[in-house]
């Protein structure tokens, strides 16, 4: 969306002040410099700025409620009349006054502590409205500083009033905010073009541009709010939905990748290197896989699965056929460099394909090394580890055999595989694990050169797919629906402080049994903190209730090979319990580990819980899982649903739903193109709608060529071509 005008503005009526977009806030009337300077913490810097600076909620001020209506956590407003003011001094020194209303069914109080300046605006026969969240104290119903609107003698409350609330930063005050807001609305809100036909407009009921932006900001009812709330909602999607089409249309036609070809033999050569058959899911996705590579299209491919359904081992299987695939004469970049006539130089082995595997971190970059290692034992194929840290010598030798194709497979971690993607002879695959903040701009990178790999991402964090489709729109999604064979769901209990001693007991139990298990500490922004809650946390268990058993320690802290080796003698077994900080959460694999207690649960988001709880999932002893939190008796929903489902995809939807509108796909987070306002969850009847128009459009005019699309196509360039690569605006 974009609120810049359109060319053919007709000429201003105030030729002396030409009204524009672009005009500075602190010229606008009501505004002035030193407003203006706050509001560039908010990065609000013209009119257009303001205008697209969207409230985060609304309060209704309506006064429409009536007492009968209260719910105890509820906004409410509620109109009535001033029947007392009384103004005294708490027993703890503290002002308070109390105004009680008369209102249509009852009498509710407004109280104020220490605001005294408030006393005089309150007087006997006044009426007012006030709005706030009520509470019940005793039998009259309380609101603890309310907001107030006074009406004049004859003003009814309007069923209009609702009152924007904007997202701010420190410093710059709500009124700030909402006088910006107000003056631009005034100064430009007509200026903004309409970027859809006004036959869809009608065929669609959305609001025009204008309307909406003043909807947006003073709305003139609860209708009105959800009617321009939808407008933006829909353009914001229906752009995106064609920008990531138009992408993927370039990709397609421009950008060719190896064909790699998995026949019956291959497939089962390869299918034999690991230890165990593949689920009927596993074998599906691989299928799904093997159709994509095999055309001279870069395959751009989601997997989804929850945690412990064997996505490693689909990759691996992908990366196998890739680094089996021999380059096609004419293909080779390297060879064809050397110029040489064929049949001048003795045979040599032919040049394969390369694979790389990107990890969040080091430590599942170093566990999906091993793995390979384990996997590829006496095979031809070269696997390299590429990761922070590594002596400068080592990294050229490195280096230097992926250029010269030596290297079938490189292992590292994202910021290191990323910047060397150029330095491969023959790049045919990239996997990108666990990376949720691997968006289509991050993809775009990977793919620009004239032969692109094929991109694999692989997540464990399950996304509603309205989510999925916004913000990878142009990928294809594969489910790993099943978990291998043998696998429990685990125990999840939740442990407050006075069951802690009980809880630690049933451990040494456990752990007497052979078990092992991971206590896990929340990580602490600061570092000195981080390192000090934890070491002590490590030294009240060492010494207290897991006394009996061999400890280990890891933390972000430590330096990537402590972490480790640590973990190495984790799983062969010479420490019972793992103390560590969240270090763990993607992707560890130890199976044999199957005791999980989480300290300050609450602490955790859902998705990271889950994470969590996945690391004792794995083997076919059931896994039991503590969620440690404060005050037992308090309801806290996140832990409640982590206990009561194990089902990832659940748990997403709940996680999206608690934690609301706003947070939901960050976009710095995600990766995904900014958006300002899809609160994709509320709104997924609008995002499939907006996809299925989008992509009926696309088919229609894959270029957006009519003129009446003239406007859309412009803003989608302005706003995702370059970073896309859809070419400039013009
Ligand atoms: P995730 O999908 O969470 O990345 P992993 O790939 O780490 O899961 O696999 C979890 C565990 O399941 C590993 O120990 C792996 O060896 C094992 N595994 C994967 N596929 C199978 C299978 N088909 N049969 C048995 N075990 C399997
Ligand atoms: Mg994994």
């Amino acid at each position: 969306m974009d609120a810049s005008p359109a060319a053919g503005q007709p000429p201003s009526p105030h030729a002396d002040r030409p009204r524009s977009l672009s005009t500075p806030l602190e010229r606008l009337p009501g505004v002035g410099t030193a407003r203006a300077e706050k509001l560039v913490k908010l990065e609000l810097v013209t009119a257009s700025d303001a205008l697209m600076h969207f409230p985060r909620e609304y309060r209704d001020f309506s006064g429409a409620h009536a007492v009968a209506d209260f719910r105890e956590g509820e906004h409410a407003s509620i109109a009535g009349e001033v029947t007392s003011v009384a103004a005294r001094t708490t027993a703890g020194g503290r002002p308070l006054l109390t105004v009680l209303l008369a209102c249509k069914d009852g009498s509710v109080r407004g109280v104020w502590f220490n605001m005294p300046f408030m006393n005089r605006r309150f007087a006997a026969g006044m009426r007012v409205v006030i709005a706030g969240v009520p509470k019940k104290s005793g039998l009259i119903w309380e609101f603890s500083h309310p907001e107030v609107r006074w009406l004049s003698s004859e003003e009814q409350p309007h069923a209009s009033d609702w009152l924007a609330i904007y997202p701010l930063a420190e410093g710059v005050p709500q009124a700030v905010v909402r006088a910006a807001v107000q003056a631009a609305l005034a100064h430009a809100a007509d200026l903004p073009a309409e970027a859809f036909p006004p036959d869809v407009l009608a065929a669609k009921s959305l609001l025009p541009i204008g309307e909406a932006f003043r909807e947006i900001h003073c709305p003139s009812s609860q209708g009105m709010i959800d009617a321009a709330r939808r407008r933006f909602v829909y353009q914001e999607l229906f752009m995106l939905q064609l920008a990531l089409r138009m992408h993927r249309e370039r990709q397609q036609r421009d950008h060719a990748a190896a064909m790699i070809d998995v026949d019956a033999r291959l497939d089962s050569r390869i299918r034999a290197r690991f230890p165990f058959p593949f689920t009927p899911a596993q074998r599906r996705v691989c299928g799904e896989i093997v159709a994509d590579m095999r055309c001279p299209r870069p395959m751009n491919r989601l997997l989804q699965g929850d945690v412990g359904s064997g996505k490693t081992a689909v990759a691996i299987y992908a990366m196998l056929a890739v680094a089996a695939t021999a380059v096609k004469a004419g293909e080779a970049a390297s060879a064809a460099a050397a110029g040489e006539p064929p049949g001048s130089q003795p045979p040599v082995k032919p040049l394969r394909y390369q694979a790389a595997i990107m990890a969040p971190t080091e430590l599942l970059a170093r566990q999906h090394m091993a793995t390979l290692e384990r996997l590829l034992a006496g095979s031809g194929v070269e696997v390299q580890l590429l990761v922070g840290g590594q002596p400068a010598k080592e990294r050229k030798r490195i280096l230097a055999r992926m250029q010269s194709g030596e290297v079938g497979i490189v292992v590292g971690t994202q910021a290191l595989v990323c910047g060397e993607t150029a330095k491969f002879s023959n790049l045919g695959l990239v996997v990108i694990d666990e990376q949720h903040r691997f968006g289509v701009l991050q993809r775009a990178t990977l793919q620009k050169g004239a032969t692109d790999p094929h991109v694999l991402v692989m997540t464990a964090t399950p996304i509603p797919r309205t989510i999925a489709h916004a913000v990878y729109g142009d990928l294809d999604v594969s489910v790993l629906d099943e978990q291998p064979p043998g696998r429990q769901t685990v125990r999840t209990y939740r442990v407050g402080p006075e069951q802690l001693d009980q809880w630690w007991e049933f451990w040494c139990k456990k752990l007497a049994e052979g078990r092992q298990g991971y206590v896990v500490v929340p990580a602490v922004e600061e570092s000195k903190r981080e390192l000090a809650s934890i070491a002590s946390t490590f030294e009240a268990l060492a010494n207290g209730p897991l006394e009996a058993f061999r400890l280990g320690l890891v933390h972000g802290r430590l330096k990537p090979k402590e972490k480790a080796a640590i973990m190495d003698r984790f799983r062969a077994g010479e420490i019972d319990v793992l103390v560590a900080t969240s270090v763990i959460e993607v992707g560890i694999d130890v199976p044999q580990a199957t005791l999980m207690t989480i300290l300050d649960a609450d602490s955790f988001g859902l998705a990271q819980l889950h994470q969590l709880r996945g690391r004792v999932a794995r083997g076919s002893t059931q896994g039991i899982c503590g969620a440690v939190t404060a005050a037992a008796d308090a309801s806290i929903p996140r832990i409640e649903a982590f206990v009561a489902t194990t089902d990832g995809f659940a748990l997403a939807e709940q996680d999206l739903l608690l934690r609301g509108p706003g947070e939901l796909v960050g976009t710095r987070q995600s990766g995904a193109p900014p958006m300002y306002l899809a609160d994709l969850l509320r709104d997924s009847s609008v995002v499939a709608e907006a996809r299925r128009d989008a992509l009926e459009l696309f088919a229609r005019d894959p270029s957006l060529s009519a003129p009446s699309w003239g406007r859309l196509r412009e803003l989608i360039l302005k706003r995702w071509g370059e970073q896309l690569g859809l070419g400039k605006v013009g």
